[in-house]
């Protein structure tokens, strides 16, 4: 038997947060955002449970050929850009859209020889000062984009650098507002977090990513519980050892659990090598067998230790739920000092998946 770890990808749940997004954003289309394989998801896996949105958006030119590969055939958005002038024949040749941020990027459209024109999403650095032309800018941009052959549609697009924040958000939009007057194009700038909690920032196209996933952007699921949303990957293990401390006993590297009573504690086969957060500290959500637990003592790299005093029915060879339906990924996150993205986009390649 292979050891028990498995994450699980449920492909209704996707399918589902999709459609509710959808209904959140109804008058407008939606990039759904698969980059870094799909939040560690898997972008072959998932692919076709999201391909109802209008179109995928993502970073790696590898990426969107596989899709493109399997026969996807609507518009697929990169949202870093290109990396290098030779890169735009490929962008031409498989319908990719693509990101301007740089002035060096303009250059390069310019001078391409292309049959036909790419569409572009004209970045606007609103603040969050990573990528994109400032709002002084976008104007003369703008217009030279216009002025170029090899140029078709230009979408403005702008990402917000905290999209939870009623003020941040409205600060950004007034500057978007004032640079973009009296430029008539599509726009796009919303997030997950723009999309569910800031509908005035829908315009023609949203960008959600973490949600389809089933987890909130604002690290509290209490936000999006409400709405029908659900976790679509499940993180899984079984107990392969118990152990019977009495107090005094310590667990774990470096001691740094100490019974104070006679406790029983479960080994679980998960541990940072698995993708599980080594910072996870004593108290982290874990359910054994139906019951909710915690961790104790330190994460090793294969292994770590659940307490059993509130699961007697566990045994060698019970399910563990890691992180899934019933322990929030965002709570096993905001307990290790990180966020749900980098957990999910943490996932283990030696983790076996499974789709159901
Ligand atoms: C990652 C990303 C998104 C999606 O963000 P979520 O918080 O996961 O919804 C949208 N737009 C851009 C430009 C991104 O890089």
């Amino acid at each position: 038997m292979s050891r028990p770890i498995m994450a699980i990808i449920n492909q209704t749940a996707l399918q589902k947060n999709l459609s509710i997004v959808r209904n959140i954003a109804s008058r407008s289309r939606l990039w759904a955002v698969i980059k870094a394989n799909a939040y560690g998801h898997g972008i072959e896996r998932v692919w076709k449970s999201l391909s109802y949105a209008d179109g995928f958006a993502l970073l790696n030119i590898h990426e969107a050929l596989l899709l493109r590969e399997k026969g996807f055939q609507k518009p697929i958005l990169l949202l870093e850009g290109f990396f290098h002038p030779n890169d735009l024949t490929i962008l031409h040749r498989y319908h990719l859209t693509t990101i301007v941020h740089s002035q060096w990027q303009i250059e390069a459209l310019k001078k391409a020889h292309l049959s036909s024109p790419l569409d572009v999403y004209l970045k606007i650095n609103c603040g969050m000062n990573r990528l994109g032309f400032q709002t002084k800018d976008v104007r003369a941009v703008w217009h030279q984009l216009q002025k170029s052959k090899n140029v078709g549609m230009v979408t403005l697009m702008a990402h917000f650098s905290k999209a939870e924040s009623v003020q941040d958000v409205t600060e950004s939009m007034t500057k978007l507002a004032q640079a973009s007057k009296g430029l008539n194009c599509n726009i796009s700038l919303a997030n997950s977090a723009a999309t569910l909690w800031h509908p005035r920032t829908h315009f023609q196209w949203v960008r959600p990513g973490i949600i389809l996933y089933g987890v909130s952007p604002g690290g509290c699921l209490k936000n999006i519980s409400s709405s029908g949303f659900l976790p679509v990957m499940t993180l899984s293990s079984k107990i392969i050892a118990i152990q019977r401390l009495v107090a005094g006993s310590q667990v774990g590297y470096s001691h740094n659990y100490r019974a104070n009573r006679t406790q029983k504690i479960g080994i679980i086969a998960c541990g940072y090598a698995d993708g599980y957060p080594h910072h996870a500290p004593t108290g982290t959500p874990v359910m054994v067998a139906g019951s909710m637990t915690h961790t104790i003592g330190a994460i090793s790299m294969d292994m770590m230790a659940v307490d059993l005093t509130t699961c007697p029915q566990a045994r060698i060879g019970s399910l563990v739920e890691l992180w899934g339906n019933n322990v929030r990924i965002n709570d096993v996150a905001s307990m290790s000092g990180t966020i749900g993205y980098e957990l999910m986009c943490a996932l283990s390649s030696r983790v076996p998946v499974t789709i159901e």
